[in-house]
């Protein structure tokens, strides 16, 4: 492992200024359960870390804020799951945040992290963007907001520019009752990245938004407004043959040594319909 400064900034006109002075050397650390792992095994050799959570303005909470859920960039996933609103009105990202990794994963990871790290298998992003989640940027030339959508490029790979740092996400509040879930494979119990991961979330107007990841170089959002996905009467043949025509962009990976393509291809058709049946009856309840 290539020895490293470590910076602990408390202003973030500060840390971004050593994100930016180090010629893309620097990179920012939250919970470090994913940076650590690749410094060790060597994929980035940074020359600086900026440890990004001793920033006063970086917050560790979930509030409201101009109409918006705000999840500051500290916030880990145990707080995610603890949270009582995002639990209620958000219960997909609640059951996203559960399922990463370990307790002790848990309690260091953040959801920013999990955004920044851009895994094609992240557990959180189907989740937020079913929700229409945003992101809000700070980099030396100020703050911008973009939607979560338009973060992800490919694995390990985002539209952040070089030295930004993401603040908070942001979720919309919800406009009526809805009903969230969260799905995924993995190869064994215990602790393991997902071979497919899956996020609905069905409006009580008969709107289904799905959300796939693990199936592609990043996650994919469909939506279906024919109503066939959220109506209890539809057969499970006719939402099957739904969730087939949403699914058409799925391109799964045919060298991960973790499912093959074929696999991943059929979980995704088996975890959609149960995703969207128990969000049926979360509706309904
Ligand atoms: C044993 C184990 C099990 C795991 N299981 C899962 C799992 O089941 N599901 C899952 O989705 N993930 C899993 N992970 C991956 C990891 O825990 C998550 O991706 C986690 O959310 C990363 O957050 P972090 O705070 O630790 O990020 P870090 O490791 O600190 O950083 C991750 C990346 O984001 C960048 N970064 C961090 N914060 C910011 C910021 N505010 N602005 C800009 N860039 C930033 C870093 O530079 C780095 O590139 C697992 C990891 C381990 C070690």
């Amino acid at each position: 492992m290539r020895a490293f400064a470590y910076e602990r900034p408390e202003r973030l006109a500060d840390a971004l200024a050593l994100l930016a002075g180090r010629d893309g050397e620097a990179r920012p650390l939250a919970g470090g359960t994913d940076l650590i792992i690749r410094i060790r095994d060597g994929s980035i050799r940074p020359a600086t870390v900026v440890d990004v959570k001793g920033i006063a303005e970086f917050t560790r909470d979930v509030r409201l804020e101009d109409g918006w859920l705000r999840i500051g960039a500290r916030t880990t996933m145990t707080d995610l799951m603890r949270d009582e609103r995002i639990r209620n009105d958000y219960t997909a990202l609640a059951e996203a945040a559960a399922y990463v990794g370990s307790v002790q994963i848990r309690n260091r990871a953040t959801l920013a992290g999990n955004i920044c790290n851009a895994s094609p298998a992240a557990d959180t992003a189907p989740a937020l963007l079913v929700y229409g989640a945003r992101v809000i940027a700070v980099g030396e030339s100020g703050r911008r907001t973009i939607p979560l959508d338009d973060v992800f490029v490919r694995s390990g790979v985002t539209t952040l520019a070089p030295g930004e740092l993401v603040e908070a996400i942001e979720l919309p509040l919800p406009a009526g009752r809805r009903a969230g879930v969260h799905a995924r494979r993995t190869r064994r119990r215990g602790h393991d990245l997902a071979s497919v991961t899956l996020a609905v979330a069905i409006d009580e107007d008969g709107v289904t938004r799905l959300s796939y990841g693990s199936v592609g170089p990043r996650p994919v959002s469909v939506t279906d407004e024919t109503g066939v996905l959220a109506d209890p009467a539809a057969s499970n043949e006719v939402k099957q043959a739904r969730l087939d025509e949403l699914f058409v962009d799925a391109a799964p990976s045919t060298t991960s040594m973790r499912a093959s393509p074929e696999y991943r291809l059929a979980m995704l058709r088996v975890l959609g319909l149960r995703a969207v049946d128990t969000a049926i009856g979360r509706l309904a309840s």
